[in-house]
């Protein structure tokens, strides 16, 4: 298996490409509308062809690549099947594992941070790999206050879904603020400052009332533009709109 990780700076966005080395089919986990290109060009100097673009959820932080890397590449857009969104492709539902070329990725429903959330997880014969979108980051959680998020159900998802893999799973996160790559099951069950070391629920819940977070500055188009799997709408602010530029002149 083919494995790079891609960054966007602007959302600290974590974008995971996913290739196959016997067939050269590749897939693009949460691509970043700003990045697409780049990351095209990425797939293109390791001769792979993206097929498919597969998002963890509808995002709030930043536009998806999946429309555009579909006019760009032919590439199908694949979303949670929950979210029954009409520009996709394919609907992707936990027990069902979409296959890439010798690749299985598998989904996993787990709700909380927003309540059609999946992440994806590949076992090869040397590696777990655990794209955890933002049900879990690296010494945090996605915030739950937003998109039908629910604490009590997010910690059910990262004990139940996450905490029961493998120590040795290696955890790649949506997101990280602080440069940090990659963790692992074992590493997030001791330290996560909000989940790990053995916190209960109201521990959990208490901690995520008190965030005090921004308001998303993204949300008010992100999400509408998600929902059409990353179409620019019009109220893209002046700041935002230099990718939605290059995508309006195709
Ligand atoms: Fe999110």
């Amino acid at each position: 298996m083919i494995f790079k990780q891609l960054f966007e700076p602007d959302s600290c966005t974590y974008t995971y490409l996913i290739g196959c080395s016997e067939t050269g089919e590749a897939a693009l986990i949460d691509p970043v509308l700003e990045t697409a290109e780049r990351d095209l060009s990425v797939l293109n100097s390791l001769g792979l062809k993206l097929t498919h673009t597969i998002d963890t959820h509808i995002h709030a932080d930043h536009l998806s690549a999946a429309k555009r890397l579909k006019s760009l590449a032919g590439s199908m857009i694949c979303y949670p099947a929950m979210d029954e969104l009409q520009c996709a492709d394919m609907g992707l539902q936990e027990g069902v594992p979409l296959k890439l070329g010798s690749i299985e990725i598998h989904p996993l429903f787990t709700p909380g941070h927003t309540n059609h959330h999946h992440a994806y997880l590949i076992n090869t014969p040397v590696t777990s790999r655990l794209f955890t979108g933002d049900a879990m980051l690296i010494d945090g959680v996605g915030r739950t206050d937003f998109q039908s998020g629910d604490s009590a159900t997010l910690y059910k998802t990262i004990q139940q879904k996450f905490f029961t893999l493998p120590d040795d799973t290696l955890v790649h996160p949506g997101h990280d603020y602080e440069g940090r790559w990659v963790s692992s099951i074992a590493q997030e069950k001791a330290r996560n400052e909000h989940i790990g070391g053995g916190k209960t629920l109201d521990q959990f819940i208490e901690i995520m009332n008190n965030l005090n977070l921004p308001y998303p500055r993204k949300i008010d188009f992100a999400v509408p533009g998600n929902e059409l799997c990353g179409e620019c709408p019009g109220n893209v602010p002046e700041e935002f709109r230099g990718a939605c530029a290059r995508h309006d002149q195709g």
